[in-house]
């Protein structure tokens, strides 16, 4: 990498690094952690790959940016508060020093926003850019899986759908943490994730590993604002992916009461459909079985 040596880049780690309690961070070989007693930890690892998942001349920030917020969303998913951060980069010869230096300060910097340490990394050539972030998270209550969802229980998504790429959402993701503490810590979810691949796609996950169907009723998804209740902004919504929500099975009585919490309101909870018994995922347009071509997100940049 152009003039920029691996240990100036060590160099912006640690001067960065806000030691905490519990926690050493770089400087040796690993960093040592002593998780606080009774919680457990959660752990993710997530990439972000030039001309896979966000296009070959986006900037350095957006990279760094990207991939924290992806990372995170994984352990908003289980209702996780992030604890610690570790990353790697590998990035294509022709990146300037100036270029690496932005892409460390922004993955420092958007790391503060989320208080969440820097603990370590790694750096390495590649022909194109190869990001990697693990995270780890402190449970706030039991660990929602995705095998827990019961025919009945409703079928909830925070947030909007749709739209991330025409938006640009997509570049800055929402990890929704305050939301799937407050879910986990007040609602018990039967299963939860977080929709990366779109729901058309995401869905049927909790469905296989649940043993279970579903309905989604089309018109009761939260779109985008750009898009209306119509075929296109259906397909936006369940098959353009990125939208970094909560897909949320909860109980009836636990649903209801979610849909009027004030936390969850905020950015928005609501109802789309039921588990079923049997296999099959149906999409509903005012309770008629509607053909949709949306398969979800396939991981492909021209
Ligand atoms: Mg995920």
């Amino acid at each position: 990498m152009s003039g920029f040596s691996e240990e100036s880049l060590h160099r912006i780690f640690q001067s960065s690094f806000a030691g905490r309690k519990g926690i050493l961070g770089p400087g040796s070989d690993c960093a040592q952690l002593t998780p606080p007693k009774g919680r457990r930890l959660l752990q993710t690892v997530d990439q972000v790959v030039g001309g896979v998942h966000l296009d070959v001349h986006a900037t350095p920030t957006a990279y760094a940016r990207k991939l924290l917020r992806r990372t995170l969303s994984d352990l908003a998913a289980v209702g996780a508060t992030p604890w610690t951060v570790s990353w790697t980069l590998a990035l294509p010869t022709d990146w300037t020093a100036s270029q690496i230096r932005t892409l460390a300060k922004a993955f420092l910097k958007e790391a503060d926003a989320f208080q969440v340490p820097v603990i370590g990394g790694d750096c390495s050539q590649s022909s194109q850019v190869v990001l990697t972030c693990t995270a780890m998270g402190l449970d706030n209550g039991p660990v929602p899986g995705r095998a827990g969802a019961k025919p009945g229980d409703v079928i909830l998504v925070t947030g909007k759908l749709g739209a991330s790429f025409t938006t640009g959402s997509h570049l800055l993701p929402e990890p929704r943490l305050r939301e799937g503490k407050r879910l986990v810590q007040n609602f018990k979810p039967h299963a939860m994730m977080d929709l990366s691949d779109g729901l058309a796609k995401d869905l049927p996950r909790i469905l296989r590993a649940s043993a279970v169907g579903a309905e989604i009723e089309l018109t009761a998804l939260p779109l985008d604002r750009s898009l209306s209740q119509n075929q296109a902004g259906w397909e936006s919504a369940v098959g353009e992916g990125e939208d970094y929500e909560l897909l949320v099975i909860l109980n009836p009585s636990q649903s209801k009461r979610a849909m009027e919490d004030r936390t969850l309101r905020k950015v928005g909870i609501h109802a789309i459909g039921f588990v079923t018994e049997g296999s099959k995922l149906r999409w509903l347009e005012n309770g008629r079985g509607k053909r949709l071509k949306a398969k979800g997100w396939e991981h492909h940049w021209s």
